[in-house]
Protein backbone atom coordinates (compact mmCIF):
# COMPACT_ATOMS: atom_id res chain seq x y z
CA UNK A 1 0.00 0.00 0.00
CA UNK A 2 1.17 3.66 -0.46
CA UNK A 3 3.00 5.42 2.01
CA UNK A 4 3.01 8.96 2.65
CA UNK A 5 5.52 10.45 0.63
CA UNK A 6 8.83 11.84 2.76
CA UNK A 7 9.70 15.83 3.44
CA UNK A 8 12.07 16.89 1.48
CA UNK A 9 10.89 14.69 -1.26
CA UNK A 10 10.38 15.96 -4.65
CA UNK A 11 6.94 16.37 -6.23
CA UNK A 12 6.27 17.01 -9.98
CA UNK A 13 3.37 18.83 -11.42
CA UNK A 14 2.20 18.94 -15.28
CA UNK A 15 1.15 23.06 -15.64
CA UNK A 16 2.77 26.06 -14.25
CA UNK A 17 -0.18 28.63 -14.18
CA UNK A 18 -1.37 30.00 -11.40
CA UNK A 19 -2.96 26.43 -9.94
CA UNK A 20 0.33 25.35 -9.94
CA UNK A 21 2.28 28.48 -8.79
CA UNK A 22 -0.14 28.27 -5.79
CA UNK A 23 0.49 23.94 -5.47
CA UNK A 24 4.07 25.13 -4.80
CA UNK A 25 3.67 27.43 -2.36
CA UNK A 26 1.23 24.85 -0.18
CA UNK A 27 4.56 22.02 -1.01
CA UNK A 28 6.90 24.42 0.37
CA UNK A 29 5.00 25.42 3.37
CA UNK A 30 5.33 21.31 4.39
CA UNK A 31 9.27 20.90 3.00
CA UNK A 32 8.82 19.64 -0.41
CA UNK A 33 10.45 20.44 -4.02
CA UNK A 34 8.40 21.22 -6.91
CA UNK A 35 9.19 20.19 -10.09
CA UNK A 36 7.08 22.15 -13.21
CA UNK A 37 6.31 20.99 -16.88
CA UNK A 38 5.04 24.04 -19.00
CA UNK A 39 5.28 24.61 -22.60
CA UNK A 40 5.05 28.19 -21.64
CA UNK A 41 8.52 29.61 -20.54
CA UNK A 42 6.97 32.39 -18.97
CA UNK A 43 4.21 30.38 -16.90
CA UNK A 44 3.83 32.12 -13.45
CA UNK A 45 4.99 29.05 -11.33
CA UNK A 46 8.56 29.03 -13.34
CA UNK A 47 9.18 31.86 -10.75
CA UNK A 48 8.83 29.95 -7.35
CA UNK A 49 9.73 25.92 -9.08
CA UNK A 50 13.11 24.30 -7.82
CA UNK A 51 13.04 22.88 -11.46
CA UNK A 52 11.37 23.98 -14.39
CA UNK A 53 11.19 22.18 -17.72
CA UNK A 54 10.40 23.33 -20.45
CA UNK A 55 7.95 21.26 -22.65
CA UNK A 56 4.91 20.31 -23.98
CA UNK A 57 2.77 18.24 -21.40
CA UNK A 58 3.14 14.50 -23.77
CA UNK A 59 7.57 15.71 -24.87
CA UNK A 60 8.57 11.87 -24.06
CA UNK A 61 12.28 13.36 -23.00
CA UNK A 62 10.26 15.83 -20.83
CA UNK A 63 7.86 13.03 -19.02
CA UNK A 64 11.70 10.74 -18.57
CA UNK A 65 13.46 13.49 -16.58
CA UNK A 66 10.44 14.46 -14.57
CA UNK A 67 9.40 11.24 -13.63
CA UNK A 68 13.06 10.42 -12.89
CA UNK A 69 13.04 13.39 -10.26
CA UNK A 70 9.42 13.21 -8.75
CA UNK A 71 8.17 11.06 -5.67
CA UNK A 72 5.15 12.01 -6.85
CA UNK A 73 3.18 13.81 -9.77
CA UNK A 74 0.20 15.87 -10.18
CA UNK A 75 -1.29 18.21 -12.41
CA UNK A 76 -3.17 21.61 -12.25
CA UNK A 77 -4.62 21.75 -15.94
CA UNK A 78 -7.12 19.41 -16.88
CA UNK A 79 -6.39 19.13 -20.46
CA UNK A 80 -3.12 17.36 -19.84
CA UNK A 81 -3.35 13.99 -22.13
CA UNK A 82 -4.36 11.28 -19.98
CA UNK A 83 -1.48 9.44 -21.82
CA UNK A 84 1.11 11.32 -20.23
CA UNK A 85 -0.29 10.60 -16.29
CA UNK A 86 -0.59 7.01 -17.08
CA UNK A 87 3.00 6.90 -18.21
CA UNK A 88 3.84 7.88 -14.54
CA UNK A 89 1.22 5.35 -13.33
CA UNK A 90 2.94 2.85 -15.11
CA UNK A 91 6.16 3.79 -13.87
CA UNK A 92 5.24 2.97 -10.63
CA UNK A 93 4.61 6.81 -9.61
CA UNK A 94 1.98 8.02 -7.44
CA UNK A 95 -0.32 10.26 -9.59
CA UNK A 96 -2.86 12.52 -8.17
CA UNK A 97 -5.94 12.77 -10.30
CA UNK A 98 -5.47 9.00 -11.60
CA UNK A 99 -5.57 9.24 -15.70
CA UNK A 100 -8.45 7.02 -15.48
CA UNK A 101 -10.77 10.01 -13.68
CA UNK A 102 -9.27 12.89 -15.68
CA UNK A 103 -10.19 11.31 -18.68
CA UNK A 104 -13.77 11.03 -17.76
CA UNK A 105 -13.44 15.18 -17.06
CA UNK A 106 -11.30 16.02 -20.80
CA UNK A 107 -14.56 15.65 -22.12
CA UNK A 108 -18.59 17.12 -21.95
CA UNK A 109 -19.90 13.88 -23.57
CA UNK A 110 -18.29 11.65 -21.65
CA UNK A 111 -18.89 13.40 -18.17
CA UNK A 112 -22.29 14.49 -19.01
CA UNK A 113 -23.19 10.63 -19.33
CA UNK A 114 -21.27 9.64 -16.42
CA UNK A 115 -23.04 11.85 -13.91
CA UNK A 116 -26.38 10.56 -15.33
CA UNK A 117 -25.07 7.64 -14.71
CA UNK A 118 -24.46 7.80 -10.74
CA UNK A 119 -27.71 9.41 -10.50
CA UNK A 120 -26.50 13.20 -10.52
CA UNK A 121 -28.88 15.03 -12.83
CA UNK A 122 -27.92 17.29 -15.93
CA UNK A 123 -29.51 19.81 -17.42
CA UNK A 124 -31.15 18.99 -20.78
CA UNK A 125 -28.42 18.75 -23.32
CA UNK A 126 -27.54 16.79 -27.11
CA UNK A 127 -24.60 15.31 -28.18
CA UNK A 128 -24.15 17.51 -31.73
CA UNK A 129 -21.07 15.78 -33.46
CA UNK A 130 -22.04 15.94 -37.06
CA UNK A 131 -23.78 18.48 -39.36
CA UNK A 132 -26.81 15.77 -39.90
CA UNK A 133 -27.45 16.12 -36.41
CA UNK A 134 -28.58 19.68 -36.29
CA UNK A 135 -31.48 18.85 -37.90
CA UNK A 136 -32.30 16.68 -35.63
CA UNK A 137 -31.91 18.54 -32.50
CA UNK A 138 -34.55 19.21 -30.17
CA UNK A 139 -36.59 22.51 -30.20
CA UNK A 140 -37.00 22.49 -26.06
CA UNK A 141 -33.04 23.09 -26.13
CA UNK A 142 -33.60 26.33 -27.35
CA UNK A 143 -32.77 29.37 -26.56
CA UNK A 144 -29.54 27.07 -26.28
CA UNK A 145 -25.27 27.20 -25.75
CA UNK A 146 -23.36 25.17 -28.05
CA UNK A 147 -19.77 23.60 -25.62
CA UNK A 148 -17.60 22.25 -27.75
CA UNK A 149 -17.16 18.46 -25.74
CA UNK A 150 -13.64 19.40 -25.15
CA UNK A 151 -10.89 22.10 -24.23
CA UNK A 152 -13.46 24.86 -23.38
CA UNK A 153 -12.83 27.00 -20.00
CA UNK A 154 -13.52 30.58 -18.86
CA UNK A 155 -16.41 30.66 -21.37
CA UNK A 156 -14.26 29.84 -24.45
CA UNK A 157 -15.36 27.36 -27.00
CA UNK A 158 -19.02 27.89 -25.93
CA UNK A 159 -21.72 30.23 -28.33
CA UNK A 160 -25.63 30.93 -27.66
CA UNK A 161 -27.77 29.87 -30.15
CA UNK A 162 -31.14 31.85 -30.12
CA UNK A 163 -32.66 29.09 -32.61
CA UNK A 164 -32.28 25.75 -34.66
CA UNK A 165 -31.06 28.40 -37.22
CA UNK A 166 -28.26 29.88 -35.62
CA UNK A 167 -27.13 26.16 -35.11
CA UNK A 168 -25.37 25.26 -38.16
CA UNK A 169 -22.98 28.93 -38.18
CA UNK A 170 -22.35 27.98 -34.89
CA UNK A 171 -20.94 24.33 -35.27
CA UNK A 172 -19.10 26.15 -37.92
CA UNK A 173 -17.56 28.75 -35.66
CA UNK A 174 -16.54 25.85 -33.24
CA UNK A 175 -14.38 24.19 -35.69
CA UNK A 176 -17.19 21.54 -36.40
CA UNK A 177 -15.31 19.87 -33.73
CA UNK A 178 -17.69 17.20 -31.40
CA UNK A 179 -20.33 19.64 -29.25
CA UNK A 180 -22.71 19.40 -26.86
CA UNK A 181 -26.07 21.66 -27.12
CA UNK A 182 -27.64 22.71 -23.95
CA UNK A 183 -30.40 24.67 -23.04
CA UNK A 184 -29.85 27.61 -22.14
CA UNK A 185 -31.13 27.88 -18.07
CA UNK A 186 -32.26 30.62 -16.20
CA UNK A 187 -30.27 30.15 -13.34
CA UNK A 188 -30.99 30.86 -9.58
CA UNK A 189 -27.32 30.67 -8.14
CA UNK A 190 -24.08 28.77 -9.25
CA UNK A 191 -22.57 26.78 -6.59
CA UNK A 192 -19.41 24.93 -6.57
CA UNK A 193 -17.85 21.99 -4.44
CA UNK A 194 -14.07 21.10 -3.85
CA UNK A 195 -13.78 18.15 -2.23
CA UNK A 196 -10.78 16.23 -1.23
CA UNK A 197 -9.97 12.26 -1.26
CA UNK A 198 -7.02 10.65 -0.38
CA UNK A 199 -5.82 7.25 -1.06
CA UNK A 200 -7.70 5.45 1.83
CA UNK A 201 -11.17 6.54 0.31
CA UNK A 202 -11.23 9.12 3.10
CA UNK A 203 -12.90 12.52 1.74
CA UNK A 204 -12.95 16.04 3.11
CA UNK A 205 -15.67 18.79 1.56
CA UNK A 206 -14.96 22.56 1.77
CA UNK A 207 -17.40 24.58 2.49
CA UNK A 208 -19.60 25.35 -1.00
CA UNK A 209 -19.22 28.72 -2.66
CA UNK A 210 -21.72 30.82 -4.12
CA UNK A 211 -20.20 31.73 -8.09
CA UNK A 212 -21.27 34.72 -9.88
CA UNK A 213 -19.58 34.77 -13.29
CA UNK A 214 -19.15 37.89 -16.05
CA UNK A 215 -19.52 36.60 -19.87
CA UNK A 216 -18.82 33.16 -18.75
CA UNK A 217 -15.73 33.90 -16.66
CA UNK A 218 -15.97 33.94 -12.77
CA UNK A 219 -16.25 37.37 -11.22
CA UNK A 220 -16.70 36.20 -7.57
CA UNK A 221 -16.76 33.76 -5.10
CA UNK A 222 -19.01 34.45 -1.79
CA UNK A 223 -18.29 31.98 0.98
CA UNK A 224 -20.74 31.00 2.52
CA UNK A 225 -22.92 30.71 0.21
CA UNK A 226 -26.12 32.30 0.25
CA UNK A 227 -28.97 29.26 0.18
CA UNK A 228 -30.81 26.84 2.17
CA UNK A 229 -28.97 24.35 4.15
CA UNK A 230 -30.88 21.18 2.06
CA UNK A 231 -29.29 22.65 -1.19
CA UNK A 232 -25.91 22.51 0.10
CA UNK A 233 -26.58 19.12 1.55
CA UNK A 234 -27.56 18.02 -1.73
CA UNK A 235 -24.64 19.42 -3.68
CA UNK A 236 -22.01 18.43 -1.21
CA UNK A 237 -23.43 14.71 -1.05
CA UNK A 238 -23.37 14.83 -4.96
CA UNK A 239 -19.87 15.70 -5.40
CA UNK A 240 -18.69 13.13 -2.71
CA UNK A 241 -20.48 10.54 -4.77
CA UNK A 242 -19.02 11.41 -7.70
CA UNK A 243 -15.44 11.78 -5.80
CA UNK A 244 -16.42 7.88 -5.12
CA UNK A 245 -17.58 6.75 -8.21
CA UNK A 246 -14.61 8.12 -9.96
CA UNK A 247 -11.99 6.37 -8.03
CA UNK A 248 -10.61 9.72 -7.14
CA UNK A 249 -7.56 10.79 -5.49
CA UNK A 250 -6.78 14.23 -4.82
CA UNK A 251 -8.72 17.89 -5.42
CA UNK A 252 -11.77 17.62 -7.28
CA UNK A 253 -14.48 20.82 -8.19
CA UNK A 254 -17.96 20.39 -9.35
CA UNK A 255 -19.96 23.31 -10.53
CA UNK A 256 -23.85 23.36 -10.12
CA UNK A 257 -26.52 25.59 -11.27
CA UNK A 258 -29.49 25.91 -8.92
CA UNK A 259 -32.55 26.32 -11.41
CA UNK A 260 -36.17 26.69 -10.79
CA UNK A 261 -38.54 24.86 -12.78
CA UNK A 262 -42.46 24.06 -12.88
CA UNK A 263 -41.36 21.12 -10.62
CA UNK A 264 -39.46 23.51 -7.83
CA UNK A 265 -35.74 24.37 -7.34
CA UNK A 266 -33.65 21.74 -9.25
CA UNK A 267 -29.62 21.28 -9.47
CA UNK A 268 -27.92 20.15 -12.08
CA UNK A 269 -24.31 19.10 -12.11
CA UNK A 270 -22.19 21.61 -14.58
CA UNK A 271 -19.03 20.24 -14.83
CA UNK A 272 -16.28 19.21 -13.30
CA UNK A 273 -12.68 20.13 -13.12
CA UNK A 274 -9.45 17.65 -11.79
CA UNK A 275 -7.96 19.83 -9.22
CA UNK A 276 -8.29 22.96 -7.42
CA UNK A 277 -10.95 25.22 -8.79
CA UNK A 278 -11.11 29.33 -9.29
CA UNK A 279 -13.42 29.56 -6.81
CA UNK A 280 -11.36 27.86 -4.03
CA UNK A 281 -9.06 30.47 -3.62
CA UNK A 282 -10.34 32.16 -0.90
CA UNK A 283 -9.88 28.94 1.68
CA UNK A 284 -6.47 29.88 1.44
CA UNK A 285 -7.39 32.66 4.14
CA UNK A 286 -10.66 31.33 4.93
CA UNK A 287 -10.43 28.11 5.55
CA UNK A 288 -8.90 25.38 8.14
CA UNK A 289 -6.32 24.85 5.29
CA UNK A 290 -6.52 25.96 1.62
CA UNK A 291 -7.33 23.70 -0.82
CA UNK A 292 -3.71 23.81 -2.41
CA UNK A 293 -2.40 22.06 0.83
CA UNK A 294 -5.40 19.85 0.60
CA UNK A 295 -3.71 18.69 -3.22
CA UNK A 296 -0.81 18.36 -1.17
CA UNK A 297 -1.97 16.32 1.68
CA UNK A 298 -3.90 13.98 -0.94
CA UNK A 299 -0.96 13.62 -3.02
CA UNK A 300 2.05 12.93 -0.46
CA UNK A 301 -0.62 11.27 1.64
CA UNK A 302 -0.64 13.45 4.95
CA UNK A 303 -3.48 13.33 6.86
CA UNK A 304 -6.95 15.29 5.98
CA UNK A 305 -8.99 16.99 8.73
CA UNK A 306 -12.17 18.39 8.12
CA UNK A 307 -11.42 22.15 6.40
CA UNK A 308 -13.63 23.90 8.59
CA UNK A 309 -14.49 28.10 7.80
CA UNK A 310 -12.81 30.39 9.57
CA UNK A 311 -14.93 33.71 8.15
CA UNK A 312 -17.10 34.70 5.92
CA UNK A 313 -15.41 35.72 2.57
CA UNK A 314 -15.49 36.74 -0.70
CA UNK A 315 -12.59 36.51 -3.72
CA UNK A 316 -13.18 38.67 -6.67
CA UNK A 317 -11.06 37.81 -9.79
CA UNK A 318 -8.28 40.97 -11.10
CA UNK A 319 -8.49 41.04 -15.21
CA UNK A 320 -6.35 43.51 -16.41
CA UNK A 321 -8.35 45.71 -16.81
CA UNK A 322 -8.49 45.86 -12.99
CA UNK A 323 -4.44 46.14 -12.50
CA UNK A 324 -3.98 49.15 -14.64
CA UNK A 325 -3.42 50.85 -11.29
CA UNK A 326 -2.30 47.81 -9.39
CA UNK A 327 -0.27 49.92 -6.32
CA UNK A 328 -3.75 51.54 -5.40
CA UNK A 329 -5.12 48.29 -5.04
CA UNK A 330 -2.03 47.18 -2.81
CA UNK A 331 -1.96 50.31 -0.85
CA UNK A 332 -5.32 49.65 -0.05
CA UNK A 333 -4.64 46.13 1.07
CA UNK A 334 -1.72 47.30 3.19
CA UNK A 335 -4.54 49.37 5.26
CA UNK A 336 -7.00 46.56 5.69
CA UNK A 337 -6.01 43.77 7.89
CA UNK A 338 -8.86 41.77 5.86
CA UNK A 339 -8.00 41.91 2.75
CA UNK A 340 -5.53 39.70 0.38
CA UNK A 341 -4.05 40.40 -2.65
CA UNK A 342 -2.62 37.59 -5.02
CA UNK A 343 -0.63 38.97 -8.53
CA UNK A 344 0.18 35.78 -10.21
CA UNK A 345 2.85 37.76 -12.50
CA UNK A 346 1.41 37.11 -15.55
CA UNK A 347 3.90 38.99 -18.13
CA UNK A 348 0.91 39.48 -21.06
CA UNK A 349 -2.44 41.13 -20.08
CA UNK A 350 -5.46 39.20 -22.45
CA UNK A 351 -8.95 40.48 -22.66
CA UNK A 352 -10.75 37.98 -19.82
CA UNK A 353 -7.57 36.86 -19.08
CA UNK A 354 -6.88 36.18 -15.08
CA UNK A 355 -4.00 37.98 -13.45
CA UNK A 356 -4.76 37.73 -9.85
CA UNK A 357 -7.34 37.96 -7.26
CA UNK A 358 -8.18 39.80 -4.07
CA UNK A 359 -9.88 37.98 -0.75
CA UNK A 360 -11.74 39.51 1.87
CA UNK A 361 -12.57 37.94 5.39
CA UNK A 362 -15.85 40.19 6.82
CA UNK A 363 -18.02 39.71 9.45
CA UNK A 364 -20.46 38.99 7.01
CA UNK A 365 -20.20 37.72 3.25
CA UNK A 366 -22.21 41.37 2.30
CA UNK A 367 -19.18 43.14 4.37
CA UNK A 368 -16.57 41.48 2.56
CA UNK A 369 -18.67 42.12 -0.54
CA UNK A 370 -18.79 45.66 -0.25
CA UNK A 371 -15.29 45.96 0.51
CA UNK A 372 -13.98 43.68 -2.58
CA UNK A 373 -15.84 45.81 -4.87
CA UNK A 374 -14.30 48.78 -3.42
CA UNK A 375 -10.77 47.56 -3.22
CA UNK A 376 -10.94 46.27 -7.17
CA UNK A 377 -13.00 49.20 -7.89
CA UNK A 378 -10.06 51.55 -7.54
CA UNK A 379 -7.41 49.81 -9.60
CA UNK A 380 -9.33 50.51 -12.47
P1 LIG B 1 -16.23 26.78 -18.68
O1 LIG B 1 -15.49 25.54 -18.98
O2 LIG B 1 -15.89 27.91 -19.55
O3 LIG B 1 -16.24 27.13 -17.20
P2 LIG B 1 -19.09 26.31 -18.31
O4 LIG B 1 -19.90 25.25 -18.97
O5 LIG B 1 -18.89 26.16 -16.85
O6 LIG B 1 -17.73 26.41 -19.10
O7 LIG B 1 -19.78 27.71 -18.61
C1 LIG B 1 -19.32 28.93 -18.05
C2 LIG B 1 -20.50 29.70 -17.46
O8 LIG B 1 -21.47 30.00 -18.48
C3 LIG B 1 -21.27 28.94 -16.41
O9 LIG B 1 -20.65 29.02 -15.14
C4 LIG B 1 -22.61 29.67 -16.47
O10 LIG B 1 -22.55 30.92 -15.82
C5 LIG B 1 -22.78 29.91 -17.95
N1 LIG B 1 -23.50 28.76 -18.55
C6 LIG B 1 -22.93 27.66 -19.09
N2 LIG B 1 -23.84 26.77 -19.52
C7 LIG B 1 -25.04 27.31 -19.28
C8 LIG B 1 -26.40 26.88 -19.48
N3 LIG B 1 -26.69 25.73 -20.06
N4 LIG B 1 -27.40 27.71 -19.07
C9 LIG B 1 -27.12 28.90 -18.50
N5 LIG B 1 -25.86 29.37 -18.27
C10 LIG B 1 -24.84 28.59 -18.64
MG1 LIG C 1 -17.20 26.16 -15.64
Amino acid sequence: MFKSIPVGATLGVLGGGQLGMMFIEAAHERGYRVVVVDPDPQAPARRIADGFIHAQYDDQKALDEIAASSSAITTEFENVPATSLSFFERRGIRVCPPSEAIRSTQDRRIEKKFFQSIGVPVGPYQVIESEEEISKTNSELFPGVLKTACAGYDGKGQVRVSERADLREAFNSLGRVPCVLEKRLELQMELSVVVARGSLGNTVIFPVFENHHDQGILDFTICPARCEPERIKQVSDFASKIAQELHYEGVLCVEFFVVKTNSGVQIFANEMAPRPHNSGHLTREACDYSQFDAQVRTLCGLKLEHPGLKSPAVMVNLLGKHLEHSEMIEEFCKKEQKAFLKIYGKTRSLPGRKMGHLTVLGDTVEAALKLATEIRSVGV
